[in-house]
């Protein structure tokens, strides 16, 4: 199957040649002609598979008649997150380079003025979050009633993130005559529910099982104790072990530990990027950068942050929390193995985590294999430390967002540990001969200090978080109301 045979326009073949791609994927082949023969699709392929040139590349054909109205933009395309919304944006510029078609990004942290007076210009295509869309459109500034061709993207994602009543508002405002494009991962009730609302007649074009993953990808458990701190060292373990790691992403379940591993994983030598959904949309385009460049090779992300980012090859696969809902973990795979390339994911677990395990299992239709002891041989640990030293770190954590580090000192650690990992390759390689699978091992303690880069005693927090040994009784965090001198009541 070539692209030539799908109906596309020679502008638009043209591009494709020289983006370089030979091949439709199969969603692509499968949904393009549909899409050109202006029917609505419900396409269900998993997340990696080309979706999003399977609907750019179709209405950049069909966009090639008719023109523009001002304030009324002729196809819209609805993304859940910003990132993703600049993605399909840069699949408009790169694939759209023999046309003049004016389009248009809706989304947050961007200046509503020039949004307003791209609007006013009157756009072919308008890309938005659902947000911010109807923040336009409650402004006045945007009609919607001249939509054509409305593409909902990453539907179950939506769903996660609590967009569904923002666009079931939203394809109310939208004309019933549209075309209507609807793209998923996975397809549970909720869904279901929606794309039988919004779409007329829908050609359902699927590509594999919604909850499969793809055959080129390794997946093992690793069995891990619970504690933050003891994962962190079995991650470290886990990436110094790994076998041809070009580049990983870190997966958690929460965006603040999100924030916590990436400190420990920089002060451990690593060279790290994060992504999480608190950030400004500047320091989450500086870090995705950062990652696609392979100036950082490991990317600690959240799932809504990373969901669909394109981001091509991506070696190895971490998920550091197991995540809750088994769908999720379909996604975060999905990031390697790519493209018939070959990717591995590692899936730590804890005790506790057996039950989203079994859910996943159930999912993927398959047991996944234990890299070294599964957690049912792992020796129980009774000296394990407290829950105390959770809540330091965290405590600690949460002071430091309040801007208690400066800026040089954040830079100063930063940069030994470029060096470090400046050669991971060889690194890798050495600790692979001397301790395979040993190395993992989740539960020896290893005190990691001599790995840290040096720090002035001033910058050297007391609540330092990153001190992965246990600590005995307060260890030397000893909390503010502690250190309060006791006022003593005057007898009267
Ligand atoms: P999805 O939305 O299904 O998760 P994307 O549309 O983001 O997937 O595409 C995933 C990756 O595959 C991107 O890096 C993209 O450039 C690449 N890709 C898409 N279509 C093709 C193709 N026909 N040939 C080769 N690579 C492709
Ligand atoms: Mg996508």
């Amino acid at each position: 199957m070539s692209f030539a045979e799908l109906g596309l326009s020679d502008k638009v073949q043209q591009a494709v040649e020289a983006s370089g791609y030979t091949e439709p994927t199969p969603i692509q082949a499968q949904a393009i002609p549909h899409v050109l023969a202006r029917r609505d699709v419900l396409g269900i392929a998993q997340t990696g598979t080309g979706k999003t040139a399977a609907f750019t590349l179709p209405m950049l054909t069909l966009l090639e008649t008719g023109r523009a109205r001002a304030r009324m933009p002729r196809t819209l395309i609805l993304e859940p997150t910003r990132e993703l919304a600049a993605q399909v944006q840069d699949n408009f510029d790169k694939y759209g380079i023999n046309h003049r078609l004016s389009v248009a990004l809706l989304i947050g942290g961007v200046s509503f003025g020039d949004q307003d007076a791209k609007i006013t210009r009157g756009v072919d295509v308008l890309i938005a979050t659902p947000g911010r869309l109807l923040d336009h459109f409650e402004r006045g500034k945007l009609l919607l009633s001249g939509v054509e061709l409305l593409v909902i993207d990453e539907a179950d994602r939506m769903l996660d993130m609590g967009f569904i009543p923002d666009i079931e508002r939203i394809v109310k405002l939208v004309p019933f005559t549209r075309q209507t494009l609807f793209f998923s991962a996975t397809m549970p009730p909720e869904i279901q529910r929606l794309a039988d609302a919004f779409l007329h007649n829908p050609v359902k074009v699927e590509v594999a099982r919604a909850a499969s993953t793809a055959a080129t990808i390794t997946q093992r458990l690793v069995a891990t104790g619970s504690e933050d701190y003891e994962k962190r060292e079995t991650l470290r373990g886990l990436i110094r072990g790994a076998t041809d790691l070009k580049n990983a992403i870190v997966f958690c379940n929460r965006k603040r530990d999100v924030a916590v591993l990436h400190r420990s994983l920089q002060k451990h030598g690593f060279a790290a990027a994060a992504l999480h959904g608190d950030m400004d949309q500047h320091a989450r385009m500086a870090a995705l950068d950062s990652f696609r460049t392979g100036e950082m090779p490991i990317l600690v992300a959240s799932d809504v942050a990373a969901r669909g980012l394109d981001i091509p090859a991506v070696s190895h696969v971490f998920n550091y929390d197991i995540p809750h809902h088994a769908e999720d973990y379909v996604h975060r795979i999905g990031r390697t193995g790519r493209a018939g390339r070959t990717g591995y994911s590692f899936t730590l677990v804890g005790p506790g985590d057996e039950k989203s395990l079994t859910a996943i299992e159930k999912l993927i239709g398959q047991p996944i294999e234990w890299e070294g002891p599964s957690l049912a041989e792992m020796p129980s640990s009774g000296e394990r430390p407290s829950r105390r030293r959770v809540r330091n770190e965290e405590r600690s954590t949460r002071g430091r967002k309040g801007g208690r580090r400066s800026q040089s000192e954040g830079r100063e650690e930063r940069r030994p540990e470029r060096q470090e990992e400046a050669a991971p390759q060889s690194r890798q390689e050495q600790s692979r001969q001397e301790q395979p699978r040993q190395e993992q091992a989740p539960r020896a303690p290893r005190p990691e200090r001599e790995n840290r880069p040096a720090r002035s005693p001033q910058g050297r927090s007391r609540h330092d978080h990153d001190n992965d040994a246990p600590v005995v009784g307060l260890g030397d965090h000893v909390p503010a109301f502690l250190l309060r001198p006791t006022p003593i009541k005057k007898a009267k």
